[in-house]
């Protein structure tokens, strides 16, 4: 099978090309003996079906970077029988930088001049014929956002299948004679790509320096030229000389330099110094609005959010009657029938009913982030975080965290201070990952009814100014050391693709079910049956103080009693919810599910017979506010699943750190909590 490697900047498109072309066939995996993500997969659509990899997006071929030496020994060392470039046509003289590297190797390349859309929309034009001219490489003009031409592209990265001249970018250049020395030096002596490998040296690499190759021909080299630390200014002064003379010119600006496009008008108002930040917070605030709440603008409807919500109570509703229906026909034993109608419809119909609301949340922060306008967020960020000598650049992995933490504390690998690694990777879980939100949705409808928007937002920011203020203090006791700068390439603003969206909507509802199906329900059949069981195992009222969860959790309850929501003689229930929590986020619901059903006297709820709508009524007369807020709390800042511990545990490679996290992430989770409750309490909330 033909082996085609994507090489390009970070955020040129690169993962966006690859989807489209792979589509189901991706698979993730790591390169050998490092912690870099190696995506794989196959383009199925020409005649022969092509590997595509997909290299780390990279801005230059020197070796300082893992990123860059993967990248470069993939290309000189595993030869690809094809390379295709994906250049982001809207910053095309810096990208053309790297391209210039890639097209010194002899392996045959394509280069995809990709965001043609917006070059389009900015009525800028690229001379591609000239492009390819001066750099004897076919030239496609695509649109990954929009899979256009991409067959176009295919279809000549099927053809580039012979051998390159490497391009010559030292003509008149100083270093011209001691490049034509080098390279006859190295293609008679059998050195591999001798045209990348003369380059290299002339730039002080001294990855090539060390080649056993380049070695042996250490003196020939010294006669022809010593090079010296200048020589990686030098060596960029010819490459950017390059591009300038040459291939500037194909490049037609239908703006004058310094005119302001869209998106610089629009960042003018985003990213303004004064008004940044509290934009961001009204956008949040909106969407959880749109999510929670029971009076939609003011005008006393259901928000979208509560009113999808209220639509699948409908169906979970029937499954769960006919359910009970078909045991009453088959005449079951009173426990199956606890078992199935308490344990499992509570529990695992508990977390699916609130699942719409939460794919709204993600809808609007899918949303957000392909527009382009979460990376104004980390810009915004940074300049804030700056003053405690923190960068923005911790806040793109934190920004996966809002969804998972396990994405979120392997994404802190592209951060490249090992100690800025740690304490990203410790203050993900304080992102409100996608897991805790069905607590939030069922606190909200049960103790919040009139302020659930707020609350949600309360929550989420809550998260935040505790990264913050840990952030602050972690920094100066434990993770003492350089802030790295923040570069980063503001993409353009753009409609973000709906396909892409429900895409991405489907991944996370599939992640849903499949734990609905799996550690959900299994966890509910454990819980509802040492909640109905005592130690000698014959069966109790449900959910009694004797059962054996109710011993245990008893024993261990007054731990929690500070923080308020473990008093009384239902306080264990909590804490089993809590500790199932540590488990994972979706148990807590369920575990509530199971414990809390039918916990008051039937009259009250009578006509309440669906299961949701019972445990929200619990809910309501078992928590204070104050309670709630602390045990959302609790729930917010401890360890946030084993599989985030798990990977934490991977990615720390740090023993003592680990076990430090672990320990934080609890005993910061306890203050909280006992501070908000026992400050409220004084305050007489
Ligand atoms: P990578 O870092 O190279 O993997 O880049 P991504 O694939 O993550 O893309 C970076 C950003 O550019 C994302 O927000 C994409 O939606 C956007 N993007 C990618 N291709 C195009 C395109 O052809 N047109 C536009 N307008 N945006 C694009
Ligand atoms: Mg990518």
């Amino acid at each position: 099978m033909m082996k085609v490697a994507l090489v390009g900047n970070p955020n040129s498109g690169k993962t966006t090309l690859f989807n489209e072309l792979t589509g189901s066939t991706a698979k993730v995996g790591n390169w050998a003996g490092v912690t870099v993500d190696k995506k794989e997969g196959t383009y199925k659509k020409a005649k022969t079906p092509m590997d595509i990899i997909d290299l780390p997006g990279v801005y230059s071929l020197s070796p300082y970077t893992l990123e860059e030496v993967i990248a470069r020994d993939y290309i000189v060392n595993e030869e690809p029988d094809a390379i295709i470039n994906i250049v982001d046509a809207t910053n095309l003289e810096r990208n053309l930088y790297l391209t210039t590297q890639v097209l010194e190797t002899d392996v045959p390349v394509v280069i995809a001049l990709n965001m043609m859309d917006v070059v389009k929309k900015n009525k800028d034009s690229i001379d591609t014929k000239a492009l390819e001219q001066k750099l004897g490489v076919p030239v496609v003009e695509i649109s990954a956002l929009r899979a256009e031409n991409i067959e176009r592209l295919m279809e000549l990265v099927g053809k580039a299948t012979t051998k390159r001249q490497p391009l010559d970018i030292f003509k008149d250049s100083k270093l011209e004679t001691s490049y034509r020395q080098l390279v006859d030096l190295f293609t008679t002596n059998g050195v591999k790509q001798a045209a990348f490998t003369a380059s290299k040296v002339l730039e002080n690499d001294e990855k090539v320096l060390s080649f056993e190759s380049v070695v042996a021909l250490k003196d020939q080299i010294e006669q022809i030229t010593t090079v010296t630390e200048d020589n990686e200014a030098l060596m960029a002064d010819v490459r950017y000389g390059f591009i300038d003379s040459e291939l500037s010119s194909t490049i037609k600006k239908s703006r004058i330099l310094g005119e302001m496009t869209t998106s610089d008008k629009i960042d003018k108002i985003l990213t303004n110094r004064l008004l940044g930040l509290p934009i961001f917070a009204i956008i949040m605030f909106f969407i959880f609005h749109c999510t929670f709440s029971e009076n939609f603008l003011g005008l006393g409807i259901a928000s979208p959010g509560v009113y999808i919500q209220g639509l699948t109570e409908i169906p979970i509703g029937w499954i769960s009657s006919g359910i009970e229906s078909i045991l009453d026909t088959l005449g079951a034993s009173s426990w199956v029938y606890g078992l199935i109608v308490d344990g499992i419809v509570a529990g695992v119909g508990g977390v699916l009913s609130f699942i719409p609301q939460i794919l709204l949340i993600f809808f609007f922060l899918s949303f957000l982030e392909d527009s382009g306008y979460m990376a104004r967020v980390a810009f915004i960020m940074d300049r804030i975080l700056r003053r405690f000598g923190l960068s923005g650049k911790a806040f793109l992995p934190l920004l996966t965290g809002f969804g998972c933490s396990v994405p979120a504390i392997m994404g802190a690998r592209t951060l490249e201070g090992e100690k800025e690694r740690k304490l990203t990777m410790l203050l993900v879980p304080y992102m409100s990952c996608g897991a805790k939100a069905p607590i939030w949705a069922l606190f909200a409808a049960a103790v919040f009814p009139n302020h659930a928007d707020l609350m949600t937002f309360g929550i989420y920011f809550i998260g935040i100014f505790v990264a913050i203020l840990s952030a602050i203090l972690l920094k100066q006791l434990v993770f003492k050391g350089e802030v790295t700068p923040f570069v980063m390439e503001m993409p353009t603003y753009h409609w973000p693709r709906l396909k892409n969206l429900l895409l991405r909507l489907w991944d996370k509802l599939k992640g849903y079910l499949v734990r609905a199906g799996t550690v959900i329900l299994a966890s509910t059949i454990v819980l509802w049956f040492l909640g109905n069981f005592n130690l000698s195992l014959q069966m109790v009222e449900a959910n009694s103080n004797d059962s054996i969860l109710g011993v245990f959790a008893g024993a261990i309850t007054f731990i929690f009693e500070p923080l308020g929501f473990a008093s009384g003689s239902a306080g264990w229930k909590a804490v089993v919810a809590i500790l199932t929590g540590l488990i994972a986020k979706e148990a807590v619901v369920s575990t509530m599910g199971v414990l809390y059903t039918g916990m008051e006297s039937e009259e009250e709820f009578l006509g309440d017979d669906d299961a949701t709508a019972s445990l929200v009524a619990t809910i309501a007369h078992t928590f204070s506010p104050l309670a709630a807020i602390s045990f959302m709390t609790f729930n917010l800042l401890s360890i946030p699943c084993m599989a985030a511990v798990a990977t934490l545990r991977a990615e720390m490679n740090d023993r003592k750190m680990f076990w430090f996290t672990i320990g934080y992430w609890i005993v910061i989770a306890w203050i909280v909590s006992f501070l908000i409750y026992n400050v409220g309490t004084l305050l007489g909330f």
